[in-house]
């Protein structure tokens, strides 16, 4: 995700961190690279400027040639109005005071309207409502199948045209469609619209006429933050066309340049309210400014991390290692273990590790970090008795040669592991920590 401008960005940062004194001409060299920068990476000029001339200005002022490292005080800087232009505080979805809450949905087609619908409506249910999805898009052939699809994977009910009744009428449908929802006490009604391949006049009026006849409390613009600013333009024409609310980036996940997540909020006036990041259902989160400014400046992504952390590991498996850490009993390679699945769960480890800050620049060694590592570390566990696990001191040469042999792994490897757990071990209780990885050497075995 923004690899190029995020690369820049810290070559030039880390530049000026490695500097004691700031002068003028340090800060303006740097502010016409951060341009270059923003340009390449196809931000809207107008965003670029009031960028460029908000971290100036603060980066001459006193704040910066009073602090004791001006370089750190500068990355500080650009890391708060990157927050800034990216919209500042996460903004929340505004409910219906009386429901059904309408979202309806809104973009080019391709730009993953339809996936969203899904996503939204999967992670509406998990926060305690009762979705239901409205398939009113009758202009793309497979979007009403390709909703039910997705309403089927996800175990939603989808509202969709029957044969012979509102066929090609979508405002038809979008309005039985709510009357449905009353009826059957769904508290939210996210409606997918048609999309052309470029903004026309018949689209607009189709999706303003959905607008009126649902009177949404959010409509939200799907942006496919692929295609740069171009979609930004977009953005505007639907703003000033059918009005919208919010704004959800999708595709994050893929090698977007960054100009239409950098842009859109300041262009549209709109706050950014989602990220999609995949093709998968749960590739989808609430947006944090802050997080992806930290991620652009290759701070790593802490909090999505927690996050991930606290959903992958059970309640009740956090409290039994507390205890465990807190009472100061000793960790087992059966708790290990217990924990090597739980960051199995939390994705890829290359991504998992992406997240933890200063690793995001070591994208070459990352790669290099295979989920095969953690299975290899499994299997090895796998074969030790339980008395073994609970107690790795009592693993002798003879127990070492029967558990390699068993996991088909060598001597070696498993020496390694034995002493990293051991010194994680000494960490964990030190810490009071979850995180101890043995076996997590960087190299492969
Ligand atoms: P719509 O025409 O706006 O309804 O777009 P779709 O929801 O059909 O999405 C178009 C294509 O983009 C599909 O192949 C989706 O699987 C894919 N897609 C949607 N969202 C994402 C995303 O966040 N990441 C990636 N990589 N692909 C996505």
């Amino acid at each position: 995700m923004f690899a190029t401008l995020s690369d820049r960005l810290t070559g030039i940062l880390t530049k000026l961190r490695s500097k004691g004194r700031l002068t003028d001409a340090d800060i303006d060299a740097a502010a016409r690279e951060i341009r270059l920068a923003l340009l390449e990476a196809d931000v809207a000029l107008p965003v670029v400027r009031v960028f460029i001339n908000a971290v100036k200005e603060r980066a001459r002022g006193a704040e910066v040639s009073q602090a004791l490292n001006p370089g750190q005080q500068v990355i500080k800087i650009v890391h708060e109005e990157l927050i800034g232009i990216l919209g500042g505080e996460a903004r929340r979805l505004q409910f219906a005071k009386q429901p059904p809450t309408v979202i309806m949905l809104a973009g080019l087609q391709g730009s993953g309207k339809t996936t969203l619908a899904g996503k939204l409506g999967r992670w509406l249910r998990e926060q305690g409502h009762q979705p239901l999805l409205v398939a009113a898009d009758l202009q793309r052939p497979n979007a009403v199948n390709q909703l039910q699809v997705l309403g089927e994977r996800a175990n939603l009910e989808v509202y969709a045209p029957q044969p012979g009744n509102g066929v090609g009428d979508p405002v038809q449908v979008a309005r039985d469609a709510l009357d449905h929802a009353r009826r059957q006490a769904r508290d939210i009604v996210i409606v997918d619209t048609a999309g052309r391949l470029g903004v026309d006049a018949e689209m607009m009026a189709q999706a303003a006429a959905i607008r009126d006849a649902t009177s949404p409390d959010e409509t939200l613009f799907v942006i496919d933050a692929m295609v740069g600013q171009d979609a930004v333009t977009t953005a505007e024409a639907f703003r000033d066309g059918v009005g919208i609310t919010g704004v959800v980036l999708a595709k994050l996940d893929g090698d977007a340049r960054g100009g239409a997540a950098l842009s859109v909020r300041h262009v549209t006036g709109q706050p950014i309210l989602f990220a999609s990041t995949g093709e998968k259902l749960d590739d989808f989160d609430v947006f944090h400014p802050d997080r992806l400014a930290g991620r652009i400046l290759g701070m790593g992504d802490q909090l999505t991390l927690i996050e991930k952390a606290e959903q992958a590991f059970e309640e009740d498996q956090k409290e039994r290692m507390s205890a465990k850490l807190f009472g100061g009993e000793q960790l087992t390679l059966d708790d290990f273990l217990e924990q090597l699945q739980a960051v199995r769960k939390m994705g890829p480890i290359a991504n998992v590790l992406g997240m933890v800050p200063g690793m995001a620049q070591m994208k070459d060694q990352l790669a290099e970090v295979d989920d095969s590592q953690l299975d290899r570390v499994t299997a090895m566990i796998r074969s030790m008795t339980p008395a073994e696990r609970a107690n790795p001191k009592i693993i002798n040469g003879s127990r070492r040669a029967r558990i390699a042999a068993g996991s088909g792994r060598t001597v070696t490897e498993l020496n390694q592991l034995l002493s990293r757990f051991a010194d994680a071990q000494k960490m964990m209780k030190q810490m009071g920590g979850m995180f101890g990885m043995p076996g997590m050497g960087g190299r492969k075995a």
